[in-house]
């Protein structure tokens, strides 16, 4: 018997190495399959937060770099001040999700650059970008692990207590603690089955412990009651409270507090301003804002 179990308890452990050193970035955006499509520079330096100001810079962007390449996105401009919350909005297919996967440096631009601090984002080390960006995707991705082990993902070596502080103020505490094995209990898909908005705690909770100077929100495309959305929308407010924050928005409701709000229309931004400034502008924007108060989804 114990012959048996070293090594599978040995499986166990390289299975959890493996596991930990994959992001579930990787996974949110589907590209576990996929050869990485950008490398550090030789001798690129770390990445060096100050104020953590996001400026996309005339950037171009198509998935299929060859002649016959559908383009994504065409000189897209705008600057994400520090510590401010800028939210992106458009029909879908308009570019939204690309442009978190561009910061996140999952491709880089075809055209144009992305700074963060005046630092263009393909000159540093990718490790030092991304622990500088913390993302709420709009599916979190759970690992067949305990709840625990999910949220303490956030950063590796957190204490107990941490991660405890961490789902309470994602709300998620109460939630965990109702369970019978706690923070021990199994979620994914061989465990305990949780809502698109505990997930989402969940997710909110790891950014918490990882507590990056830059935040992307890809809000749930699928709707939460109302109640849940407020409130997940309040959590994120505190989550974003002094962080340069990018918000993929689905829903108008999520985007009126914002410091800015950029409209993506097919690749290319339309207008932008604050939500009164685009609602006094009579343009897309407060179209979208009409369709949405009469119960019509913005398309
Ligand atoms: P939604 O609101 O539906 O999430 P979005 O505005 O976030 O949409 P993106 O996901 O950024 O849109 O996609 C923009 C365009 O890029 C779409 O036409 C999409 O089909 C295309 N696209 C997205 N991912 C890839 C990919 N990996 N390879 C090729 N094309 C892609």
């Amino acid at each position: 018997m114990i012959q048996l179990y070293i090594p599978l308890n040995f499986l166990g452990v390289l299975y959890r190495e493996i596991k930990q050193s994959l992001t579930d970035l990787d996974k949110m955006f589907g590209l576990l399959d996929r050869e990485r499509e950008v490398a550090d520079a030789p001798g690129a330096p770390a990445l060096q937060v100050r104020d953590g100001t996001v400026r996309f810079e005339g950037v171009h962007f198509a998935y299929d770099s060859g002649p016959n390449g559908r383009p994504i996105l065409h000189d897209v401009s705008f600057e994400i001040p520090a510590g401010r919350t800028v939210a992106v909005v458009g029909a879908s297919g308009a570019g939204k999700s690309t442009l978190a996967r561009l910061l996140y440096r999952f491709y880089d631009v075809s055209g144009g650059r992305i700074t963060i601090d005046g630092q263009d984002i393909r000159a540093v080390q990718q490790d030092s970008l991304r622990r500088a960006i913390g993302i709420v995707p709009q599916d979190t991705v759970l690992f067949n692990d305990t709840v625990g082990y999910n949220i303490a993902y956030g950063r590796p070596g957190a204490t107990t207590d941490e991660v405890v502080a961490a789902a309470r103020s994602a709300h998620i505490h109460d939630f965990i603690a109702a369970t019978p094995q706690g923070y021990e209990t199994m979620v994914g898909e061989r465990g305990l089955k949780l809502s698109g908005g505990e997930k989402q705690r969940v997710a909110i909770a790891r950014t918490l412990l990882k507590n990056p100077p830059i935040m992307v929100f890809d809000e749930a495309t699928s709707a939460l009651d109302s109640a849940n959305e407020r409130a997940i929308q309040a959590e994120l407010r505190q989550v974003a409270r002094g962080r340069s924050t990018l918000i993929i928005a689905h829903r108008l409701s999520t985007v009126v507090d914002a410091h800015r709000i950029v409209v993506l229309h097919q690749g290319r931004v339309a207008e932008s301003g604050t939500h009164d400034q685009l609602l006094a502008a009579g343009g897309r924007y407060a179209q979208m804002w009409r369709l949405q108060q009469a119960g019509a989804e913005p398309e």
